[in-house]
């Protein structure tokens, strides 16, 4: 078998070109442009391209793109402040904090300082808690991401078994919810999981998202699974690299994810649409 390829590139266009579509709807209907505003502090290399890429991102989707550039050494006051008053700021629509925050900063007390409705990471409590009580709010962006490449290729999760390999707030929790919401029978595997290979095994939809370059082999793939490589991993050479063995798991699965060109592309694109949802929600 050789899997199909889901092409994050090209779904992500898509979304993006629905996200300018809505963008410049509500421009006109309320005369400015929704709003998201992503704060920076310091300067980890990672972090200012994702920041360059969102703002860029932004502004070709016809909203307003605003970041904001603190030092390093900010002190945990003045950056909770900062989100405050973006919060309490009738023309922001969208707050991003690019984490991990340098130092000691305490990222779960500035989460905290934004205002749920305006929070396009969906990190808040408030907005975590309605994903875990199946009610509506902002979604984190990379699970919402994986979730549309699977509506996209016209995947029906009901009654089928996902294993998601990582348990963090950010990626692997969230989406555990969101395929348990569509009637998946969900596991949920992490460092501590015994003979993950095994369980791994059982799944017809794998989600791997743990950071260790190309740990998913062949072996461990039930023939025709479909399976979503959420892992970002850059190697001493560079090159960026997935959590799954790209070249042996395609010839067992039935759908795969490639890195780069998969999720990592539809992570941004999800990030506008929750900023415009955000935006038409507050305008409602
Ligand atoms: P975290 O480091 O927060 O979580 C990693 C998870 O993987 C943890 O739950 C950890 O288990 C688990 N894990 C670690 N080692 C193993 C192992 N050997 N076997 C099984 N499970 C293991 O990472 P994130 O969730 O933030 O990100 C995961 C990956 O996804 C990273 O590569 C990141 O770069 C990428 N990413 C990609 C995005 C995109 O846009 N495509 C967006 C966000 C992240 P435990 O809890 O027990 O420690």
């Amino acid at each position: 078998m050789t899997a199909k390829i889901i092409d994050g590139k090209e779904i992500a266009a898509r979304v993006r070109a629905e996200v300018k579509r809505d963008a410049d709807a509500f421009a006109k209907k309320h005369g400015r442009a929704p709003g998201l505003d992503v704060v920076l502090v310091g300067e980890d290399p990672a972090s200012q391209v994702y920041v360059r890429n969102k703002e860029k991102a932004s502004l070709e989707c016809g909203m307003r793109g605003t970041v904001h550039r603190l030092p390093a050494d900010t002190q945990q006051a003045v950056l909770v402040a900062l989100v405050q008053k973006l919060s309490a700021d009738d023309t922001v629509d969208g707050i991003l904090v690019q984490l991990p925050l340098p130092g000691r900063l305490d990222s779960a007390q500035v989460i905290a300082a934004i205002d749920p409705g305006k929070d396009v990471d969906g990190l808040h409590p408030v907005n975590a808690g309605a994903l875990a009580s199946g009610n509506s709010g902002l979604r984190p962006c990379t699970p919402s991401g994986c979730m549309r490449m699977l509506e996209e290729i016209g995947y029906d999760l009901n009654g089928k078994k996902a294993v998601v390999i990582g348990r963090s707030n950010l990626v692997g929790k969230p989406i555990a919810l969101m395929l348990l919401e569509k009637n998946a029978t969900v596991t949920i595997a992490h460092s501590r999981t015994a003979d993950l290979p095994a369980v791994v095994r059982d799944a017809d939809v794998v989600i791997a998202a743990v950071g260790k370059s190309r740990m998913v082999k062949a072996d461990w793939i039930k023939p025709g699974a479909v399976v979503i490589d959420v892992g970002i991993n850059r190697g001493a050479d560079g090159k960026l690299s997935g959590d799954v063995d790209f070249d042996e798991v395609s010839r067992v699965a039935s759908h795969l994810t490639p890195v780069p060109g998969g999720v990592g592309a539809m992570t941004i694109a999800m990030l506008l649409r929750n900023a415009v949802d955000a935006a038409m929600t507050r305008a409602s």
